[in-house]
Order: C-alpha cells, then sequence, then structure tokens
C-alpha cells in the first residue's frame, strides 16, 4: 500500500493524498482520502479507483443515474493506472463494486413509506414518491450519515 502511495504521489503531483477512515475523493478540498489502516489488493483497487475520480476532475452529479457513470469511468481510469504500474484489477471486482453501488442507488429510490419506485427531485438529495407524496432526503455519498434536511443547502458532492 505504501509503495503505490508512493507511486501515485509520484506520477500525480497535482494530487493531494491524505489519510481519513475511508477511501473517497473529495473535490471540495481536492483530496483523494484513504484508509489508514488498509491493506490488501482491494485496498490497492481502492486507492487506483478514487485516484480515477480525481483525475476525471469529477466534481458534482445532477442526479443519482450520472453517479454510476462516473463510478464505471472512475474504474476505466483506474485499470488504465493500474496497467501503467505492471497491475490489474479484477473486472469481477468491478462489477460487485458497481451491483453495490447500483443496488444502493435503487434502494434509496424507493418510497419509504409505500415502496413504489420514485423519480428523484431536481435538486438531487430528495425524492419525492408520486404515488404517496411522501418526501425524502438521500446522503451525497453512500458513506455518509444522512443529513438533517437542510432545505436548498447543497451539500459538497463526495465520490467512493
Ligand atoms: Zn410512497
Ligand atoms: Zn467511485
Amino acid at each position: 500500500m505504501d509503495d503505490l502511495l508512493a507511486q501515485l504521489r509520484a506520477a500525480f503531483p497535482q494530487l493531494t493524498y491524505t489519510k481519513g477512515t475511508q477511501f473517497c475523493w473529495s473535490p471540495e478540498n481536492r483530496e483523494v482520502i484513504y484508509r489508514q489502516t488498509a491493506s490488501g489488493v482491494k485496498s490497492q483497487w481502492s486507492l487506483l479507483h478514487e485516484t480515477g475520480h480525481a483525475l476525471l476532475e469529477h466534481n458534482s452529479y445532477e442526479a443519482d443515474f450520472e453517479l454510476i457513470r462516473m463510478e464505471l469511468a472512475a474504474w476505466n481510469k483506474a485499470q488504465e493506472i493500474a496497467q501503467s504500474l505492471h497491475m490489474e484489477i479484477d473486472e469481477e471486482h468491478i462489477q460487485d463494486c458497481l451491483d453495490t453501488y447500483r443496488d444502493w442507488l435503487y434502494k434509496r429510490s424507493i418510497c419509504p413509506s409505500c415502496n413504489t419506485k420514485c423519480l428523484q427531485q431536481d435538486d438531487f438529495v430528495h425524492y419525492r414518491c408520486f404515488n404517496c407524496h411522501t418526501n425524502w432526503r438521500v446522503s451525497p455519498s453512500r458513506f455518509c450519515r444522512a443529513y438533517r434536511s437542510t432545505k436548498n443547502v447543497r451539500q459538497p458532492a463526495v465520490f467512493n
């Protein structure tokens, strides 16, 4: 892991790598955060994936369906970086991660009151059920807790 970090820092001096509690790319601070205690090949793949987001300058997304497209793009970029470092990311791992993402996006689009699948509102953090008119708010990150609903405050995007 330390070796890979050193290689990435040398290859992409424009990026900042910071220790944290989970892997993510924060466009607001322009930082790639990595899990301090991480080890093993899957962690290396995560680090490459977040680097992919950073290099593609993923800054924000308007709707959940865009997020999955960006996830895929970040993995493609990660695979490119991996090959340049004579590594390879297992395709099955990538598909698993994308499936997990799709599940997560699907679940949050389900009305908590009546279980109808709904469409996201224009502000991208709210859903409204067309069936029973329940409103709910979703978190901008898979790993962030849902925020208390502060209307009109746009949460900064975080990519995992
Ligand atoms: Zn409903
Ligand atoms: Zn991602």
